[in-house]
């Protein structure tokens, strides 16, 4: 996912914060801060919940949760609680996401990146065109570790209840029955079957059952951008930036899904030597940036191969044409700007391949290689013209 930064890796699996989740820390220590007393209410009646159904079956007397504010809304604890509380629950969002992997690398999936977001994470497979049997536990696995965190937090929340001091014990029930409320939310926020959520998984593998794999997909797809809507109608009617945030999310994580298995299906049995183009256009080393240039404009095409002695030692783009002043471009030959080594597929490669190296390289072309010899070149353009085809 675009906007990430990685923060660390845990398995080798590499951790990636994307900056949807930067904003939850600040947002979560604001409303912390300035909402005590209605945080407070809210973290009271949900662990009083607990008790009552607790209580139902022992009987009176009922003890009733009361927190005492006094340490929490003394100077800017509020605000230092928020940020304790939004760190832990980022936490808990890794956590989560690790109880995925962990699944998933006992049934031999190898799990490329977690991201996390705002509303969660997403770990980011090998497979493309996953098996709904590893597809179910994996899903399950990520909510309902939430679910045992946030029980956690809650026993440590009415432990917290027989400490005597009562500003610490305030402090103590009211971070950890937050951090209980949170995590409970997360669990029961992630089952919606709404794409990209656990649930959307579950959903599909549920529906892949009876029937293809795409087309259960674009049905959970579906179902997942009606939640979007939903939410993003709700969050427009309670003026709710965070709830606006997440629909939209959910709207762009349900399309990149669908059209994900969609591109797997369609592309499945063709090979780079199907569709790429047999006349390859080259340039050796030598050749000064602005003839490059004019061989973009009189052949359409965007970026070359570099071709020394027969060996491709290079590729030079319109994006390496771009770094440059227009001054360099004067002066500048080939070789001074081309990348290497070249990340090139051999013809018998599946296009899949192609799309998942150009997505996760960001680049636009590559050279298809028979051992030394260039015997082609395909584009995403290409790539793409021949999904077009195939959807008719
Ligand atoms: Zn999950």
């Amino acid at each position: 996912m675009n906007g990430s930064l990685k923060i660390g890796s845990i398995f080798g699996i590499p951790i990636l914060l994307h900056w949807s989740f930067l904003i939850i820390i600040p947002l979560l220590a604001w409303l912390i801060g300035s909402q005590v007393t209605l945080t407070t209410q809210l973290i009271e009646g949900f662990l009083q919940w607990f008790v009552d159904v607790g209580f139902i079956f022992r009987g009176p007397p009922v003890p009733q949760i009361q927190i005492n504010t006094e340490l929490i809304t003394a100077g800017y604890n509020a605000y230092i609680l928020g940020a304790v509380i939004a760190i832990s629950l980022f936490i808990g969002v890794l956590i989560h996401e690790i109880a995925h992997s962990v699944v998933a690398k006992k049934k031999g999936i190898k799990i490329n990146s977690i991201t996390l977001l705002i509303f969660g994470g997403i770990s980011s497979m090998e497979e493309e065109m996953p098996d709904p049997a590893i597809e179910f536990p994996m899903a399950l696995a990520g909510p309902f570790t939430s679910f045992a965190i946030g029980l956690v937090c809650i026993l440590i929340a009415f432990a917290s209840t027989l400490i005597t001091n009562p500003g610490i014990a305030g402090v103590l029930v009211f971070t950890f029955g937050y951090l209980g409320l949170l995590n409970i939310f997360l669990f029961a926020f992630n089952l919606l079957p709404a794409f990209p959520m656990d649930g959307g998984r579950v959903l599909r593998a549920f529906l892949a059952r009876s029937m293809p794999l795409h087309r259960a997909t674009r049905i959970a797809a579906d179902v997942g951008k009606v939640f979007a809507v939903i939410f993003g109608l709700v969050g427009i009617l309670l003026l709710s930036p965070i709830l606006i945030l997440i629909a939209f999310f959910i709207y762009i994580g349900a399309s990149q899904e669908s059209t994900a298995i969609k591109y797997s299906f369609l592309l499945k049995d063709v090979n780079l030597k199907d569709i790429m183009a047999h006349e390859v256009a080259t340039v050796p080393p030598t050749m000064p940036v602005r003839d490059v240039v004019a061989l973009m404009y009189s052949t359409k095409h965007l970026g070359f191969p570099v071709v020394e002695h027969g060996r491709v030692i290079g590729m030079v783009t319109l994006a390496d044409v771009h770094k440059l002043v227009p001054l360099d471009r004067e002066a500048m030959q080939v070789k001074d700007i081309m990348s290497h080594p070249v990340l090139t597929l051999p013809p018998g490669a599946p296009v899949m391949d192609a799309l998942r190296v150009m997505s996760v390289s960001n680049i636009g072309r590559i050279p298809v290689m028979e051992g030394d010899e260039l015997v082609g070149i395909v584009s995403r353009t290409d790539i793409i013209k021949v999904i077009e085809l195939k959807e008719m």
